[in-house]
Protein backbone atom coordinates (compact mmCIF):
# COMPACT_ATOMS: atom_id res chain seq x y z
CA UNK A 1 0.00 0.00 0.00
CA UNK A 2 1.54 3.52 -1.37
CA UNK A 3 0.20 6.37 0.61
CA UNK A 4 1.01 8.96 -2.55
CA UNK A 5 -1.29 10.65 -4.76
CA UNK A 6 0.79 10.89 -8.05
CA UNK A 7 1.75 7.47 -8.32
CA UNK A 8 -1.94 5.69 -9.63
CA UNK A 9 -1.00 3.61 -12.77
CA UNK A 10 -3.76 1.66 -14.91
CA UNK A 11 -6.29 2.47 -12.20
CA UNK A 12 -9.76 1.09 -12.36
CA UNK A 13 -11.47 3.23 -10.40
CA UNK A 14 -11.89 5.63 -7.11
CA UNK A 15 -13.91 4.10 -4.60
CA UNK A 16 -15.47 6.21 -2.38
CA UNK A 17 -16.18 5.61 1.40
CA UNK A 18 -20.25 4.94 2.31
CA UNK A 19 -21.80 7.32 4.75
CA UNK A 20 -25.19 8.27 5.25
CA UNK A 21 -26.70 6.15 2.35
CA UNK A 22 -24.36 8.10 0.16
CA UNK A 23 -20.51 7.18 -1.74
CA UNK A 24 -18.28 10.15 0.06
CA UNK A 25 -14.29 11.23 -0.77
CA UNK A 26 -12.70 11.62 2.34
CA UNK A 27 -13.09 15.20 3.64
CA UNK A 28 -9.27 15.88 3.13
CA UNK A 29 -10.11 14.18 -0.52
CA UNK A 30 -6.85 11.70 0.28
CA UNK A 31 -6.57 8.42 -0.71
CA UNK A 32 -4.93 5.50 -0.80
CA UNK A 33 -3.16 3.89 -3.91
CA UNK A 34 -4.15 0.10 -3.78
CA UNK A 35 -1.76 -2.52 -5.39
CA UNK A 36 -2.57 -6.10 -6.16
CA UNK A 37 -0.61 -8.36 -4.47
CA UNK A 38 -0.31 -10.53 -7.68
CA UNK A 39 1.75 -8.14 -9.29
CA UNK A 40 2.49 -5.22 -6.90
CA UNK A 41 0.56 -2.98 -9.34
CA UNK A 42 -1.88 -0.11 -8.75
CA UNK A 43 -5.30 -0.30 -10.23
CA UNK A 44 -7.56 1.99 -8.01
CA UNK A 45 -7.96 4.50 -4.48
CA UNK A 46 -9.64 4.12 -1.61
CA UNK A 47 -10.30 7.18 0.78
CA UNK A 48 -7.70 7.85 3.52
CA UNK A 49 -10.25 8.73 5.87
CA UNK A 50 -9.39 9.75 9.49
CA UNK A 51 -11.13 11.16 12.72
CA UNK A 52 -13.17 13.60 10.52
CA UNK A 53 -14.47 11.04 8.77
CA UNK A 54 -15.18 8.69 11.38
CA UNK A 55 -16.93 11.64 13.37
CA UNK A 56 -19.12 11.66 9.92
CA UNK A 57 -20.11 8.42 9.69
CA UNK A 58 -20.50 7.66 13.61
CA UNK A 59 -22.95 10.70 13.45
CA UNK A 60 -24.75 8.95 10.83
CA UNK A 61 -25.06 5.66 12.73
CA UNK A 62 -25.82 7.73 15.52
CA UNK A 63 -28.68 9.62 13.89
CA UNK A 64 -30.14 6.50 12.36
CA UNK A 65 -30.40 4.57 15.39
CA UNK A 66 -31.45 7.22 17.57
CA UNK A 67 -34.25 8.85 15.34
CA UNK A 68 -34.35 6.68 12.47
CA UNK A 69 -36.76 3.56 11.66
CA UNK A 70 -34.43 1.07 11.85
CA UNK A 71 -34.55 -0.35 15.40
CA UNK A 72 -37.83 -0.28 15.66
CA UNK A 73 -38.73 -1.18 12.70
CA UNK A 74 -40.42 -4.83 12.65
CA UNK A 75 -37.58 -7.58 12.46
CA UNK A 76 -38.55 -8.80 9.49
CA UNK A 77 -38.62 -6.17 7.58
CA UNK A 78 -34.84 -5.89 8.95
CA UNK A 79 -34.46 -9.39 7.91
CA UNK A 80 -35.85 -8.94 4.08
CA UNK A 81 -33.28 -6.09 3.35
CA UNK A 82 -30.48 -8.49 4.55
CA UNK A 83 -32.27 -10.68 2.52
CA UNK A 84 -32.05 -8.49 -0.08
CA UNK A 85 -28.64 -7.76 0.16
CA UNK A 86 -27.81 -11.48 -0.18
CA UNK A 87 -29.91 -11.52 -3.37
CA UNK A 88 -27.55 -8.37 -4.94
CA UNK A 89 -24.29 -9.97 -3.98
CA UNK A 90 -25.52 -13.51 -5.64
CA UNK A 91 -26.41 -10.94 -8.74
CA UNK A 92 -23.22 -9.52 -8.77
CA UNK A 93 -20.72 -12.66 -7.66
CA UNK A 94 -18.66 -12.75 -10.35
CA UNK A 95 -17.74 -9.30 -10.16
CA UNK A 96 -16.96 -9.10 -6.36
CA UNK A 97 -15.21 -12.82 -6.61
CA UNK A 98 -12.83 -11.02 -9.18
CA UNK A 99 -12.69 -7.77 -6.90
CA UNK A 100 -12.05 -9.50 -3.71
CA UNK A 101 -9.01 -11.97 -5.53
CA UNK A 102 -7.44 -8.96 -7.24
CA UNK A 103 -7.21 -7.18 -4.16
CA UNK A 104 -6.45 -9.51 -1.75
CA UNK A 105 -4.14 -12.10 -3.83
CA UNK A 106 -6.40 -14.89 -3.35
CA UNK A 107 -6.69 -17.42 -6.53
CA UNK A 108 -10.23 -16.61 -7.79
CA UNK A 109 -11.39 -19.85 -6.69
CA UNK A 110 -11.06 -18.91 -3.17
CA UNK A 111 -13.06 -15.63 -4.11
CA UNK A 112 -15.81 -17.37 -5.42
CA UNK A 113 -15.79 -19.35 -2.50
CA UNK A 114 -16.07 -15.96 -0.04
CA UNK A 115 -18.71 -14.84 -2.43
CA UNK A 116 -20.82 -17.84 -1.38
CA UNK A 117 -20.02 -17.45 1.92
CA UNK A 118 -20.82 -13.88 2.24
CA UNK A 119 -24.32 -14.56 0.56
CA UNK A 120 -25.03 -17.16 3.51
CA UNK A 121 -24.09 -14.83 6.27
CA UNK A 122 -26.88 -12.57 4.51
CA UNK A 123 -29.58 -15.46 3.73
CA UNK A 124 -29.14 -16.60 7.82
CA UNK A 125 -29.37 -13.39 9.39
CA UNK A 126 -32.56 -12.60 7.61
CA UNK A 127 -33.94 -15.26 8.20
CA UNK A 128 -33.26 -15.24 11.92
CA UNK A 129 -34.03 -11.72 12.38
CA UNK A 130 -38.02 -12.76 13.36
CA UNK A 131 -36.98 -16.00 15.06
CA UNK A 132 -34.62 -14.58 17.92
CA UNK A 133 -36.31 -13.47 21.02
CA UNK A 134 -36.23 -13.24 24.73
CA UNK A 135 -38.04 -15.18 27.56
CA UNK A 136 -40.88 -15.15 30.10
CA UNK A 137 -39.60 -16.04 33.92
CA UNK A 138 -41.10 -17.27 36.76
CA UNK A 139 -41.27 -15.25 39.64
CA UNK A 140 -43.15 -14.59 42.49
CA UNK A 141 -47.02 -14.57 42.74
CA UNK A 142 -48.52 -11.47 41.67
CA UNK A 143 -45.71 -11.09 39.03
CA UNK A 144 -44.66 -11.27 35.47
CA UNK A 145 -41.31 -10.95 34.44
CA UNK A 146 -40.10 -11.27 30.11
CA UNK A 147 -36.78 -10.55 28.80
CA UNK A 148 -36.23 -8.77 25.60
CA UNK A 149 -33.13 -8.52 23.57
CA UNK A 150 -32.26 -4.88 22.73
CA UNK A 151 -29.35 -3.79 20.54
CA UNK A 152 -26.65 -2.14 21.87
CA UNK A 153 -26.81 1.12 19.11
CA UNK A 154 -24.29 2.13 17.29
CA UNK A 155 -22.04 -0.91 16.94
CA UNK A 156 -18.01 -0.39 15.25
CA UNK A 157 -16.60 -2.99 13.41
CA UNK A 158 -13.18 -3.52 13.01
CA UNK A 159 -12.09 -5.73 10.52
CA UNK A 160 -8.64 -7.31 8.72
CA UNK A 161 -8.01 -8.14 5.08
CA UNK A 162 -7.67 -11.77 4.61
CA UNK A 163 -11.59 -12.41 3.93
CA UNK A 164 -12.74 -8.68 4.21
CA UNK A 165 -16.42 -9.79 2.16
CA UNK A 166 -16.77 -13.10 4.21
CA UNK A 167 -16.02 -10.67 8.00
CA UNK A 168 -18.02 -7.98 6.95
CA UNK A 169 -20.40 -10.17 6.51
CA UNK A 170 -20.95 -11.93 9.52
CA UNK A 171 -20.90 -8.53 11.44
CA UNK A 172 -23.14 -6.82 9.32
CA UNK A 173 -25.56 -9.67 9.63
CA UNK A 174 -25.71 -10.05 13.35
CA UNK A 175 -25.23 -6.42 14.17
CA UNK A 176 -27.84 -5.38 11.72
CA UNK A 177 -30.55 -8.24 12.68
CA UNK A 178 -30.58 -7.17 15.97
CA UNK A 179 -31.54 -3.45 15.42
CA UNK A 180 -27.63 -1.83 15.64
CA UNK A 181 -26.48 0.89 13.42
CA UNK A 182 -22.96 0.33 12.04
CA UNK A 183 -20.00 1.87 10.38
CA UNK A 184 -17.43 -0.52 9.24
CA UNK A 185 -13.45 0.25 9.32
CA UNK A 186 -12.01 -2.62 6.57
CA UNK A 187 -8.43 -3.01 6.88
CA UNK A 188 -6.32 -0.35 4.11
CA UNK A 189 -5.45 -3.27 2.15
CA UNK A 190 -8.15 -4.99 1.27
CA UNK A 191 -11.00 -2.32 1.25
CA UNK A 192 -12.58 -2.79 -2.47
CA UNK A 193 -15.15 -5.49 -1.76
CA UNK A 194 -16.61 -3.82 1.66
CA UNK A 195 -16.99 -0.54 -0.09
CA UNK A 196 -19.01 -2.21 -3.19
CA UNK A 197 -21.09 -4.07 -0.64
CA UNK A 198 -21.66 -0.81 1.04
CA UNK A 199 -22.79 0.58 -2.34
CA UNK A 200 -25.28 -2.88 -2.82
CA UNK A 201 -27.10 -1.88 0.54
CA UNK A 202 -27.90 1.46 -0.81
CA UNK A 203 -29.34 -0.29 -3.92
CA UNK A 204 -30.81 -2.60 -1.69
CA UNK A 205 -32.93 -0.36 0.10
CA UNK A 206 -31.35 0.17 3.95
CA UNK A 207 -32.12 3.63 5.63
CA UNK A 208 -29.76 5.95 5.43
CA UNK A 209 -27.43 5.64 8.10
CA UNK A 210 -27.82 2.23 9.10
CA UNK A 211 -24.49 0.53 7.29
CA UNK A 212 -21.67 2.99 6.86
CA UNK A 213 -18.26 2.32 5.42
CA UNK A 214 -15.07 4.07 6.22
CA UNK A 215 -11.68 3.00 4.87
CA UNK A 216 -8.37 4.28 5.93
CA UNK A 217 -5.65 3.80 7.99
CA UNK A 218 -5.47 1.25 11.39
CA UNK A 219 -3.41 3.82 13.17
CA UNK A 220 -5.94 7.60 12.17
CA UNK A 221 -9.73 5.63 11.14
CA UNK A 222 -8.98 2.70 13.15
CA UNK A 223 -7.60 4.38 16.02
CA UNK A 224 -10.31 7.04 16.20
CA UNK A 225 -13.39 4.29 15.55
CA UNK A 226 -12.13 2.55 18.89
CA UNK A 227 -12.15 5.82 20.77
CA UNK A 228 -14.92 7.78 19.66
CA UNK A 229 -17.76 8.15 22.11
CA UNK A 230 -20.37 8.03 19.63
CA UNK A 231 -19.69 3.97 19.58
CA UNK A 232 -21.65 1.79 21.78
CA UNK A 233 -19.89 -1.53 21.33
CA UNK A 234 -17.03 -2.84 19.17
CA UNK A 235 -16.45 -6.08 17.47
CA UNK A 236 -13.22 -6.70 16.41
CA UNK A 237 -11.10 -9.29 13.51
CA UNK A 238 -7.14 -9.07 13.61
CA UNK A 239 -4.31 -9.16 15.59
CA UNK A 240 -4.05 -9.43 19.56
CA UNK A 241 -1.81 -5.80 19.52
CA UNK A 242 -4.43 -4.22 17.81
CA UNK A 243 -7.04 -6.30 19.47
CA UNK A 244 -5.96 -5.10 23.29
CA UNK A 245 -5.20 -1.74 22.35
CA UNK A 246 -9.22 -1.69 20.93
CA UNK A 247 -10.22 -3.05 24.09
CA UNK A 248 -7.88 -0.64 25.98
CA UNK A 249 -9.91 2.18 24.30
CA UNK A 250 -13.24 0.21 25.15
CA UNK A 251 -12.29 -0.10 28.67
CA UNK A 252 -12.18 3.84 29.01
CA UNK A 253 -15.07 4.06 27.61
CA UNK A 254 -16.66 1.04 29.47
CA UNK A 255 -18.10 -0.41 26.09
CA UNK A 256 -18.39 -3.86 25.10
CA UNK A 257 -16.38 -5.92 22.84
CA UNK A 258 -15.83 -8.80 20.61
CA UNK A 259 -12.69 -10.18 19.89
CA UNK A 260 -11.87 -12.70 17.45
CA UNK A 261 -7.88 -12.72 17.04
CA UNK A 262 -5.28 -15.52 15.95
CA UNK A 263 -4.83 -18.67 16.43
CA UNK A 264 -2.18 -21.61 16.40
CA UNK A 265 -4.18 -24.31 15.92
CA UNK A 266 -4.00 -27.86 15.80
CA UNK A 267 -5.01 -31.30 14.42
CA UNK A 268 -4.48 -34.49 16.66
CA UNK A 269 -3.75 -37.65 14.00
CA UNK A 270 -4.00 -40.54 15.86
CA UNK A 271 -2.84 -44.12 14.54
CA UNK A 272 -6.32 -45.33 14.01
CA UNK A 273 -7.12 -42.00 11.71
CA UNK A 274 -8.82 -42.94 8.24
CA UNK A 275 -5.31 -41.06 6.71
CA UNK A 276 -6.20 -41.06 3.32
CA UNK A 277 -9.48 -38.73 4.40
CA UNK A 278 -7.47 -36.36 6.33
CA UNK A 279 -3.95 -35.92 4.04
CA UNK A 280 -6.35 -33.59 1.73
CA UNK A 281 -7.84 -31.86 4.76
CA UNK A 282 -4.94 -31.50 6.59
CA UNK A 283 -2.81 -29.61 3.79
CA UNK A 284 -5.73 -27.43 2.58
CA UNK A 285 -6.16 -26.10 6.37
CA UNK A 286 -2.62 -25.02 5.66
CA UNK A 287 -2.79 -23.33 2.40
CA UNK A 288 -5.74 -22.14 1.96
CA UNK A 289 -5.55 -18.25 1.46
CA UNK A 290 -1.96 -19.01 1.82
CA UNK A 291 -2.20 -19.56 5.13
CA UNK A 292 -3.44 -16.13 5.95
CA UNK A 293 -6.84 -17.82 7.73
CA UNK A 294 -6.84 -17.35 11.76
CA UNK A 295 -8.27 -20.72 11.91
CA UNK A 296 -5.35 -22.30 9.52
CA UNK A 297 -4.56 -25.85 11.06
CA UNK A 298 -0.78 -24.95 10.96
CA UNK A 299 0.21 -27.37 14.11
CA UNK A 300 -0.11 -30.77 13.14
CA UNK A 301 0.21 -33.98 16.32
CA UNK A 302 0.99 -37.20 15.06
CA UNK A 303 0.84 -40.72 17.01
CA UNK A 304 4.45 -41.26 17.07
CA UNK A 305 3.93 -45.03 14.85
CA UNK A 306 2.08 -43.29 12.17
CA UNK A 307 4.46 -40.18 12.03
CA UNK A 308 6.83 -41.26 9.63
CA UNK A 309 4.46 -42.81 7.05
CA UNK A 310 2.17 -39.11 7.26
CA UNK A 311 5.19 -36.77 7.26
CA UNK A 312 5.67 -38.64 3.91
CA UNK A 313 2.35 -38.54 2.79
CA UNK A 314 2.25 -34.47 3.07
CA UNK A 315 5.80 -34.04 2.12
CA UNK A 316 4.79 -35.37 -1.74
CA UNK A 317 1.63 -33.04 -1.47
CA UNK A 318 3.81 -30.40 -0.50
CA UNK A 319 6.49 -30.60 -3.06
CA UNK A 320 3.13 -30.64 -5.50
CA UNK A 321 1.92 -27.16 -4.25
CA UNK A 322 2.78 -23.42 -6.59
CA UNK A 323 1.70 -20.33 -5.62
CA UNK A 324 1.16 -17.94 -8.51
CA UNK A 325 -1.37 -15.07 -9.57
CA UNK A 326 -5.05 -15.07 -8.63
CA UNK A 327 -6.13 -15.28 -11.94
CA UNK A 328 -4.39 -18.44 -12.83
CA UNK A 329 -5.95 -20.22 -9.79
CA UNK A 330 -3.67 -22.48 -8.12
CA UNK A 331 -3.18 -23.94 -4.86
CA UNK A 332 -2.49 -20.31 -3.54
CA UNK A 333 -2.16 -16.79 -4.56
CA UNK A 334 0.35 -13.90 -3.05
CA UNK A 335 0.63 -12.75 0.50
CA UNK A 336 -1.19 -9.78 1.06
CA UNK A 337 1.78 -7.28 0.92
CA UNK A 338 5.80 -7.04 1.22
CA UNK A 339 5.80 -7.27 4.90
CA UNK A 340 3.62 -9.97 5.30
CA UNK A 341 5.63 -11.96 2.92
CA UNK A 342 8.59 -11.17 4.19
CA UNK A 343 7.12 -11.75 7.87
CA UNK A 344 6.66 -15.26 6.59
CA UNK A 345 10.12 -15.59 5.00
CA UNK A 346 11.50 -14.36 8.45
CA UNK A 347 9.76 -17.43 10.62
CA UNK A 348 11.24 -19.69 7.43
CA UNK A 349 14.52 -18.91 7.43
CA UNK A 350 15.10 -18.43 11.46
CA UNK A 351 13.33 -21.82 11.99
CA UNK A 352 15.46 -23.63 9.31
CA UNK A 353 18.20 -21.55 10.79
CA UNK A 354 18.01 -23.56 14.25
CA UNK A 355 18.10 -26.50 12.43
CA UNK A 356 14.36 -27.88 12.21
CA UNK A 357 14.23 -30.15 9.50
CA UNK A 358 12.37 -28.54 6.22
CA UNK A 359 10.53 -31.87 4.94
CA UNK A 360 9.61 -30.16 1.61
CA UNK A 361 8.93 -26.97 -0.16
CA UNK A 362 6.67 -26.46 -2.65
CA UNK A 363 7.05 -23.93 -5.46
CA UNK A 364 6.40 -20.15 -7.32
CA UNK A 365 5.02 -20.83 -10.38
CA UNK A 366 7.45 -19.93 -13.26
CA UNK A 367 5.51 -17.13 -14.93
CA UNK A 368 4.35 -15.61 -11.78
CA UNK A 369 5.26 -11.48 -11.85
CA UNK A 370 8.76 -11.21 -9.75
CA UNK A 371 6.62 -7.83 -8.63
CA UNK A 372 4.56 -9.99 -6.47
CA UNK A 373 4.21 -10.93 -2.98
CA UNK A 374 4.79 -14.89 -3.40
CA UNK A 375 6.02 -17.18 -0.75
CA UNK A 376 6.64 -20.98 -1.45
CA UNK A 377 4.94 -23.53 0.66
CA UNK A 378 6.94 -25.16 3.72
CA UNK A 379 6.61 -28.52 5.78
CA UNK A 380 8.91 -28.40 8.99
CA UNK A 381 9.47 -32.03 10.19
CA UNK A 382 10.02 -33.03 13.96
CA UNK A 383 9.55 -29.47 15.39
CA UNK A 384 10.31 -28.76 19.45
CA UNK A 385 6.75 -27.64 20.43
CA UNK A 386 8.56 -24.84 22.23
CA UNK A 387 10.07 -23.66 18.98
CA UNK A 388 9.30 -20.01 18.26
CA UNK A 389 7.70 -21.48 14.74
CA UNK A 390 5.76 -24.04 17.33
CA UNK A 391 4.12 -21.31 19.37
CA UNK A 392 3.77 -18.12 17.06
CA UNK A 393 1.40 -17.44 14.40
CA UNK A 394 3.37 -17.29 11.03
CA UNK A 395 -0.36 -16.35 8.81
CA UNK A 396 1.46 -18.26 6.23
CA UNK A 397 1.49 -21.46 4.07
CA UNK A 398 3.73 -22.85 6.75
CA UNK A 399 2.99 -26.43 8.26
CA UNK A 400 4.96 -27.76 11.30
CA UNK A 401 4.79 -31.64 12.31
CA UNK A 402 4.95 -32.97 16.15
CA UNK A 403 5.05 -36.42 17.38
CA UNK A 404 3.14 -37.74 20.34
CA UNK A 405 3.25 -40.81 22.16
CA UNK A 406 -0.45 -40.78 23.93
CA UNK A 407 -3.26 -39.35 24.47
CA UNK A 408 -2.37 -37.47 27.28
CA UNK A 409 0.52 -35.99 25.53
CA UNK A 410 -1.25 -35.36 22.60
CA UNK A 411 -3.72 -32.78 24.30
CA UNK A 412 -0.66 -31.43 26.13
CA UNK A 413 0.42 -30.75 22.54
CA UNK A 414 -2.41 -29.40 21.11
CA UNK A 415 -3.03 -26.93 24.72
CA UNK A 416 0.18 -25.75 24.51
CA UNK A 417 0.32 -22.30 23.00
CA UNK A 418 -1.45 -18.88 24.04
CA UNK A 419 -4.08 -19.46 21.60
CA UNK A 420 -7.30 -21.55 21.27
CA UNK A 421 -9.29 -20.77 18.29
CA UNK A 422 -9.88 -24.27 16.09
CA UNK A 423 -8.99 -28.22 16.85
CA UNK A 424 -9.24 -31.12 14.64
CA UNK A 425 -9.34 -34.61 15.76
CA UNK A 426 -8.33 -37.79 13.65
CA UNK A 427 -9.19 -41.04 14.97
CA UNK A 428 -12.13 -43.87 14.75
CA UNK A 429 -12.24 -44.28 18.35
CA UNK A 430 -15.53 -42.84 19.40
CA UNK A 431 -14.88 -42.24 23.17
CA UNK A 432 -11.96 -40.83 22.31
CA UNK A 433 -13.35 -38.78 19.78
CA UNK A 434 -15.59 -37.63 22.77
CA UNK A 435 -12.34 -37.39 25.63
CA UNK A 436 -10.34 -35.79 23.47
CA UNK A 437 -12.61 -32.68 21.72
CA UNK A 438 -13.96 -32.03 25.42
CA UNK A 439 -10.13 -31.80 26.72
CA UNK A 440 -8.95 -29.37 23.86
CA UNK A 441 -9.24 -25.45 24.68
CA UNK A 442 -10.64 -24.68 21.32
CA UNK A 443 -13.70 -22.40 20.81
CA UNK A 444 -14.93 -24.70 18.12
CA UNK A 445 -13.61 -28.76 17.51
CA UNK A 446 -13.73 -31.04 14.53
CA UNK A 447 -13.62 -34.34 14.80
CA UNK A 448 -12.58 -36.49 11.38
CA UNK A 449 -12.84 -32.98 9.44
CA UNK A 450 -11.70 -29.20 9.64
CA UNK A 451 -13.34 -26.63 8.24
CA UNK A 452 -11.65 -23.26 8.17
CA UNK A 453 -13.96 -21.33 10.65
CA UNK A 454 -16.63 -23.68 10.11
CA UNK A 455 -20.34 -22.92 8.53
CA UNK A 456 -22.30 -19.96 9.19
CA UNK A 457 -24.25 -21.74 11.46
CA UNK A 458 -22.38 -22.85 14.23
CA UNK A 459 -21.06 -20.53 16.78
CA UNK A 460 -16.84 -19.51 16.34
CA UNK A 461 -14.77 -17.59 18.70
CA UNK A 462 -11.42 -17.99 20.28
CA UNK A 463 -10.34 -19.30 23.94
CA UNK A 464 -7.22 -17.39 25.50
CA UNK A 465 -5.78 -15.33 23.55
CA UNK A 466 -7.65 -16.47 20.56
CA UNK A 467 -10.24 -13.45 22.18
CA UNK A 468 -13.83 -13.96 23.65
CA UNK A 469 -17.54 -13.23 22.62
CA UNK A 470 -18.30 -15.34 19.50
CA UNK A 471 -19.54 -14.99 16.14
CA UNK A 472 -21.33 -16.51 13.62
CA UNK A 473 -24.90 -18.49 14.30
CA UNK A 474 -27.24 -17.07 17.03
CA UNK A 475 -24.85 -16.44 19.57
CA UNK A 476 -23.48 -13.79 17.36
CA UNK A 477 -27.16 -12.22 18.00
CA UNK A 478 -27.06 -12.89 21.87
CA UNK A 479 -23.66 -10.74 21.85
CA UNK A 480 -25.00 -7.99 19.35
CA UNK A 481 -27.67 -7.14 21.72
CA UNK A 482 -28.19 -6.75 25.57
CA UNK A 483 -30.99 -8.54 27.62
CA UNK A 484 -33.76 -6.27 29.40
CA UNK A 485 -36.11 -7.38 32.03
CA UNK A 486 -39.30 -6.29 32.71
CA UNK A 487 -41.17 -6.83 35.89
CA UNK A 488 -44.59 -6.35 35.87
CA UNK A 489 -46.55 -6.65 38.94
CA UNK A 490 -50.60 -7.08 39.04
CA UNK A 491 -51.47 -8.83 42.22
P1 LIG B 1 -4.43 -5.80 12.34
O1 LIG B 1 -4.77 -5.95 13.77
O2 LIG B 1 -3.21 -5.08 11.98
O3 LIG B 1 -5.60 -5.04 11.55
C1 LIG B 1 -6.96 -5.38 11.68
C2 LIG B 1 -7.78 -4.12 11.54
O4 LIG B 1 -7.46 -3.23 12.61
C3 LIG B 1 -7.53 -3.34 10.24
O5 LIG B 1 -8.75 -2.78 9.79
C4 LIG B 1 -6.58 -2.25 10.69
O6 LIG B 1 -6.65 -1.10 9.87
C5 LIG B 1 -7.12 -1.95 12.08
N1 LIG B 1 -6.15 -1.34 12.99
C6 LIG B 1 -4.79 -1.42 12.96
N2 LIG B 1 -4.27 -0.70 13.98
C7 LIG B 1 -5.31 -0.17 14.66
C8 LIG B 1 -5.40 0.65 15.83
N3 LIG B 1 -4.34 1.07 16.48
N4 LIG B 1 -6.63 0.97 16.26
C9 LIG B 1 -7.74 0.53 15.64
N5 LIG B 1 -7.72 -0.21 14.51
C10 LIG B 1 -6.51 -0.57 14.04
O7 LIG B 1 -4.49 -7.26 11.78
P2 LIG B 1 -4.29 -7.70 10.27
O8 LIG B 1 -2.84 -7.66 9.99
O9 LIG B 1 -5.21 -6.91 9.39
O10 LIG B 1 -4.84 -9.21 10.30
C11 LIG B 1 -4.02 -10.29 10.64
C12 LIG B 1 -4.35 -10.78 12.04
O11 LIG B 1 -5.74 -10.91 12.26
C13 LIG B 1 -3.77 -12.13 12.33
O12 LIG B 1 -3.13 -12.13 13.57
C14 LIG B 1 -4.98 -13.06 12.37
O13 LIG B 1 -4.86 -14.19 13.15
C15 LIG B 1 -6.06 -12.17 12.82
N6 LIG B 1 -7.36 -12.62 12.30
C16 LIG B 1 -8.25 -13.22 13.15
C17 LIG B 1 -9.47 -13.68 12.69
C18 LIG B 1 -10.46 -14.35 13.62
O14 LIG B 1 -11.61 -14.53 13.26
N7 LIG B 1 -10.08 -14.74 14.82
C19 LIG B 1 -9.81 -13.50 11.35
C20 LIG B 1 -8.89 -12.90 10.52
C21 LIG B 1 -7.68 -12.45 11.01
Amino acid sequence: MVHNLSRVVAQDKNFLNIINGRPVAALSQETITVLCPSDGLAFATIPAGDADDVDRAVRAAREAFDHGPWSRMPAFERGRLLTRLGQLIEQHSDELAALESRDTGKPIRQGKADVAAAMRYYEFYGGAADKIHGDTIPFLDGYTALTLREPHGVVAGIIPWNYPMQIMARVVGAALTMGNTLVIKPAEDASLSTLRIGELAIEAGFPDGVLNVITGYGREAGAALSVHPGVDYVTFTGSPATGTAIQQAAAANNRGVTMELGGKSPQIVFADADIEKALPVLVNAIIQNGGQTCSAGSRILIERPIYDEVAAALGERFDKLAAGPHDADLDLGAMINPAQKRRVENYVTAAAEAGIDVIARGSIDSHAPVTGYYVAPVLFGAVDPTAIIAQEEVFGPVLTLFAFDDEQEAIRLANHTEYGLVAGIWTRDGARQHRVAKRVRAGQVFVNAYGAGGGIELPFGGFKKSGHGREKGFEALYDMSATKTIIFRHD
